[in-house]
């Protein structure tokens, strides 16, 4: 698009109405270098892999050059935060480049950290290195788990400082910078059409609304009141996708407020996420919700749904009528249960289906909320069970448990007694145990990026050495896959890393 003639760039902060976005200048970095960079995404873009280590590269993706003809731009977002009315939010510190179509695929590519925007409030739409190899390592780990998720193609430090709060002394330090560019087919989030809803702004509520169905609801068709409702269903259906993604591999968001959740039904906004460690349905990563903690990992999907009611009331005003979004938010439930319930089965490797599914599932949870089992360990290593021989199963799950002595008389035999329910119910199934181990090795994976080994490689890279980041990088592109030369990766977390969890910003 051409910019209007009295073009703005005016970065400063501000209340932006009847807009869907600003132009924005990225910030020039004052000693940009790149870390890493994906050649799996780049091929999908069509950028060659000799260009990633171009001067050219390093221009564009640390934001020092504009692409000629591109108007980079922050889109105006609005949400709900921890259960309240945020208003205004926005790309308060990520600057989207330009789109490229490469094969029949359109790509937004965007900076995350590249400078103020008027979206920015009190931030200053920096980026600090530890967050963003965060959220580097983890999107690209997410893809190669199977999970949706928008991707992340480089990781350059800036070369300049970035105050920040330390989280636990309360003192401010200044940490390296860094910008991440993140890629997805569109960064568009619930936030952008609670936006207009809640300013009565149905002209731009209707527009934005018809451009996601135009473009990536293409299938649908042309809008029209019956068409917003299938549209609604689908973003429901796919949100529900991902959850079950999400409990399937252990992965807590963290920050599950409406400006974070992807109208694709992709991960987005990767901030003090983390993985499961101890099974443990009550668990967050974020400190500032330890309280309440209403983002911990089994209130997942009951977010989502929440955060499905809030865009189901931002989409109101297209259809005027409130009965079919409610029969879509009531499906949810049942959906959830019969898919939660289908996932679970295979994590077990049960290829049948049995009216007992539901009660092993539940003494199993029972079970691994009575000993600190590592989750991740657990499934991987459940695979191994062999048919007809329940008193073994306890040895060969046993590196899963944090501490051994804990097993004592009572639990053993709650975990014999889950050995014998689930050799029974093997025997209903007809696959052999080679066949059961292999189907179960494609849905619990070995190798997950465990909080403290992305810790590991913040560290190191803080001392300018960022061989971890690639090795973490290339073992988690096959998280399924045995890689005995990386068996060091599939452990439990060190004794250390106990109490430490990520970061938020
Ligand atoms: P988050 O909780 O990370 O999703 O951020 C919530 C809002 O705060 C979003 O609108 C972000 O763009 C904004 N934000 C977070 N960190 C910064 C920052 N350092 N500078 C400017 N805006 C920020
Ligand atoms: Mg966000
Ligand atoms: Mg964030």
């Amino acid at each position: 698009t051409e910019l209007p003639s009295d073009k703005n760039l005016e970065n400063s902060r501000r209340q932006v109405l009847g807009a869907a976005y600003s132009f924005v200048s990225p910030k020039k970095p004052s000693n940009p270098r790149l870390i890493h960079s994906s050649i799996e995404l780049a091929k999908d873009l069509g950028i060659e892999k000799n260009e990633l280590q171009s001067k050219t590269f390093l221009d564009i993706f640390s934001g020092a050059k504009v692409y000629p003809n591109t108007h980079p731009y922050a889109m105006a977002y609005a949400g709900h935060q921890f259960g309240s009315w945020a208003g205004q939010l926005g790309d308060g510190r990520a600057i989207n480049l330009f789109e490229i179509e490469h094969n029949n695929k359109l790509w937004a590519l965007q900076l995350k950290g590249a400078g103020e925007t008027p979206y920015s409030r009190q931030g200053d739409g920096l980026a600090v290195l530890r967050s963003s190899i965060r959220e580097y390592l983890c999107s690209e780990a997410m893809y190669n788990l199977g999970v949706p998720t928008t991707r992340a193609l480089s990781l350059i430090l800036s070369g300049d400082k970035v105050l920040r709060d330390m989280l636990y002394d309360g003192n401010s330090a200044y940490e390296k910078g860094a910008i991440v560019c993140r890629v997805s087919p569109s960064f568009i989030r619930f936030g952008n059409f609670e936006l207009f809803a809640s300013r009565q702004d149905f002209r731009n509520l209707k527009k934005l609304t018809d451009y996601t169905i135009k473009h990536f609801y293409t299938h649908l068709g042309k809008p029209s009141k019956s068409v917003y409702i299938e549209f609604f269903r689908e973003v429901t259906e796919r949100t529900l996708e991902m959850i079950i993604h999400w409990q399937r591999v252990g992965f807590v968001h963290g920050v599950m407020n409406t400006d974070n959740m992807s109208i694709l039904g992709l991960t987005i906004d990767y901030g003090p996420y983390g993985w499961l460690e101890g099974f443990d349905f009550s668990w967050t990563p974020n400190t500032t919700d330890k309280q309440h903690k209403r983002y911990r990992f089994g209130n997942q999907p009951n977010i989502a749904l929440w955060n499905l009611l809030q865009l189901a009331n931002a989409l109101y005003p297209l259809v005027r009528e409130a009965e079919p979004f409610e029969s879509v938010l009531n499906d949810y439930k049942t959906t959830f249960e019969k898919k939660s319930l289908e996932m679970m089965r295979s994590k077990l490797g049960l290829k049948s289906k049995s009216n007992i599914d539901l009660q092993l599932i539940n003494t199993l949870e029972d079970a691994l909320l009575a000993i600190e089992t590592d989750m991740t360990i657990f499934f991987r290593l459940l695979s191994n069970y062999k048919r007809g021989a329940p008193n073994d199963g306890i040895s060969i799950v046993k590196d899963a448990f944090y501490n051994l002595e804990e097993l004592d008389e009572n639990l053993q035999s709650q975990w014999n007694n889950w050995f014998n329910d689930y050799d029974q119910r093997l025997q209903q199934e007809t696959s052999s145990n080679s066949e059961r181990k292999k189907s179960m090795d494609l849905i619990n994976p070995k190798y997950v990026l465990r909080n403290y080994m992305a810790q590991m490689a913040i560290d190191d890279a803080d001392n300018e050495n960022y061989s971890l980041i690639n090795e973490l990088f290339n073992l988690l592109k096959l998280p399924y896959d045995e890689q005995p030369e990386m068996e060091k990766w599939f452990a439990k977390r060190p004794e250390w890393a106990r109490h430490k969890v990520g970061c938020s910003m």
